[in-house]
């Protein structure tokens, strides 16, 4: 068995301060606090670092406020565990819609549930305080030091200066794998047909007479809108909020790629100028939205796609639609193939048979190359059509917690590497605490 001294608090003499954990998890999205929480559960001392003072990532700053996809078509549930009780804990909160099936802007039927995003803050606060995950909030990535097929330290860039944390195992779930790329890691090359997913600026809108925008042809008001010029793309996508008579748009399309800091700003202005534009258009132009006003921006463009690692198996499409079974399945799903495209106002959808879903195998969340990392959330190995469907948070939040379990396993000896970790027990372990792999 590895040993490993305590997450322990720094000395002030020296220049870096120096943290030591069994597992440090790289980026607090929902992929990353799920990945925290299992780990920490599962015994181990884990330490969650994240650039923003909250929680979330794409789920909170970027205000996603639906989280998609937990059946089949015919209604057979494939996602539970740690998913769940996210959703049961903001419920107790009153921050969670019920489970419903909705109709998407490409006309498909899906199912979901809405929440607040400020309020989902408050759960994942919850949830990583009574599992004992140490938070260092605030912390960006500043480099890592990589010995052979291991690494051995990560340094962050925080308030206090630079902080050095040794971990048994590193779980990169920062989104864009920025970790990993400081490692100097392999990653995936998009085909020569396809371009990263654009991002979007969510915004929140209201208040509005849901019933009356319901009622409306809400696809031929947003063809309306994109032909005008006042939407981005011909949707008029909303998830309510449940505290309020508001909703949260996803109609922006901002086509850059988010690991360029440049074009990340430029997004950043031109999606509320999107925004703003939709805003206008709501107020004027559909039934229900009269009285509303823009009242609030995410934090951050949303995110759909930037870095995918290369990993011991790359996940794709054919094996979503076929769909292959896997003997190392951690997780499952059923979300659709969802391409937006960069530009234009459609996107490709292929929705899946009645009873269709899909695994995702171990093998995708191990990096070639290196023996102390996991993957989580949307960097993981899988071909850029695959990951158009598993990015969902559901999926994400499955395989976060996946990869948290596999941590564990690995700190406390059963397995010299993430590679042969004992999948068996793995998956058994993933049944024990709630979660579907099938
Ligand atoms: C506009 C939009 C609409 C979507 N719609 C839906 C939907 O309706 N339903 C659904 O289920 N899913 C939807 N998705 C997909 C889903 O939101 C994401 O794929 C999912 O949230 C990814 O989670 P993640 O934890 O892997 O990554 P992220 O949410 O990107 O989290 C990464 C985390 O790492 C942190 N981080 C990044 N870099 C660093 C660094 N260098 N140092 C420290 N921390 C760092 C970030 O701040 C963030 O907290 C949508 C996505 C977008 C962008």
């Amino acid at each position: 068995m590895m040993t490993l001294a305590p997450a322990t608090l720094p000395s002030s003499s020296s220049s870096d301060a120096i943290f030591h954990t069994d597992v440090l998890v790289c980026g607090g999205g929902v992929a990353g606090t799920m990945a925290a929480v299992a780990a920490a559960r599962a015994g181990a001392r884990v330490m969650l670092m994240e650039r923003y003072g909250f929680l979330g990532g794409n789920a909170t700053a970027g205000a996603v406020a639906q989280f998609n996809s937990w059946q089949t078509a015919n209604g057979r549930t494939v996602v539970a565990g740690l998913a769940q009780e996210v959703v049961d804990r903001l419920r107790i909160y009153g921050a969670a819609a019920a489970h419903e099936r909705f109709v998407m802007s490409t006309g498909h039927r899906m199912d979901r549930v809405a929440y607040a995003p400020e309020v989902l803050k408050l759960v994942l606060d919850d949830m990583v305080s009574d599992a004992g995950v140490l938070p260092l909030l605030h912390a960006s990535v500043l480099d890592v030091q990589r010995e052979g097929r291991r690494i051995v330290q990560l340094r962050a860039l925080t308030k206090s200066g630079i902080v050095a944390i040794r971990p048994g195992v590193l779980i990169d779930s920062s989104g864009d794998m920025d970790a990993l790329r400081k490692a100097g890691a392999s990653f995936l090359e998009l085909e020569a047909d396809e371009a990263l997913q654009p991002a979007t600026m969510m915004f929140r809108f209201g208040p509005i007479d849901f019933d009356a925008l319901e009622a409306a042809d809400i696809q031929a008001l947003a063809r309306r809108g994109y032909e005008e010029g006042a939407l981005a793309r011909a949707a008029l996508h909303v998830a309510r909020d449940p505290y309020s008579q508001d909703g949260w748009f996803n109609v922006s399309r901002l086509a850059i790629d988010a690991t360029d800091a440049m074009a990340l700003g430029r997004a950043e202005i031109e999606g509320r100028r999107q925004a703003w534009s939709a805003a206008k258009f709501l107020r004027h132009s559909v039934p229900g939205c009269a009285d509303g006003r823009l009242q609030a921006f995410g934090t951050q463009v949303g995110v759909r796609e930037t870095r995918r690692v290369q990993g011991e198996h790359v996940l794709t499409a054919q094996e979503l639609l076929a769909p292959v079974a896997f003997d190392d399945a951690i997780a499952a799903g059923a979300y659709p193939i969802d391409i937006h495209p960069a530009a234009g106002g459609e996107l490709e959808y292929s929705a899946l048979g009645e009873d269709h879903a899909y695994q995702i195998p171990y093998r995708s969340l191990c990096p070639v190359g290196l023996d102390n990392v996991l993957v989580a959330g949307r960097g993981i190995s899988a071909s850029h059509k695959a990951l158009a469907a598993i990015r969902v948070m559901t999926i994400s939040m499955a395989v976060g917690q996946a990869a948290g379990m596999a941590a564990a396993l690995v700190v406390q000896g059963a397995g010299s590497s993430v590679r042969n970790v004992p999948v068996p027990r793995l998956r058994a372990a993933l049944l024990d605490a709630g979660a579907l792999l099938a």
